[in-house]
């Protein structure tokens, strides 16, 4: 629980989640931050404005049916709290923000953990983009996994074998 250990559970996750006919149709934007700080890079980052903020200090809001799918507020967010998920059948893709040396290939298998580094399921790494960004010193990478579509909604991490 957000307030004990800092982690949202599945209830908060969903109050920000997409329809599940966006979440079919590609690639979007999630974000998993639950608390009021003043911090707003994810606003910056959208090239096509689909994050909005009431004041500096409120949560963002994303609009599911305007955003691409780009991945700039995922790189952007210094909390790493933005992910992109897509639905795909019986399969899901959920990309995750990884600042570590030791990126992953696209076709390994690695572990998927939850937010709390538990072991979830078996990933397969399908892409690993260095986006550009704002900020050009951002060494953040976009590591996109694939799941069975039931743990879309724990797995945001993973560690190699
Ligand atoms: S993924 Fe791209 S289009 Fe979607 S909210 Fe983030 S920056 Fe905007
Ligand atoms: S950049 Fe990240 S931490 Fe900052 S407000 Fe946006 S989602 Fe929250």
């Amino acid at each position: 629980m957000l307030e004990i250990d800092g982690f949202p559970t599945i209830e908060d996750v969903r109050t920000t989640l997409p329809s599940e006919e966006r979440l079919a149709r590609g690639p979007v934007a999630v974000h998993e931050c639950f608390q009021d700080i003043p911090c707003n890079p994810c606003v910056a980052s959208c090239p096509v404005g689909a994050i909005s903020m009431e004041k500096l200090t409120s949560q963002p809001i994303i609009d599911h049916d305007r955003c691409t799918g780009c991945g700039s507020c995922v790189s952007a967010c210094p909390g790493l709290a933005i992910f992109l998920l897509w639905k795909k059948g019986e399969k899901a893709q959920v990309t995750i923000p990884y600042e570590m040396l030791n990126a992953p290939t696209p076709g390994e298998t690695v572990e998927g953990l939850d937010r709390y580094g538990r072991p979830v399921c078996e990933a397969s790494v399908v892409r690993v983009v260095r986006m550009p960004s704002l900020d050009k010193r951002s060494k953040t990478m976009l590591v996109t996994l694939e799941v069975d579509a039931a743990y879309m909604l724990d797995v945001r991490s993973f560690r190699k074998g």
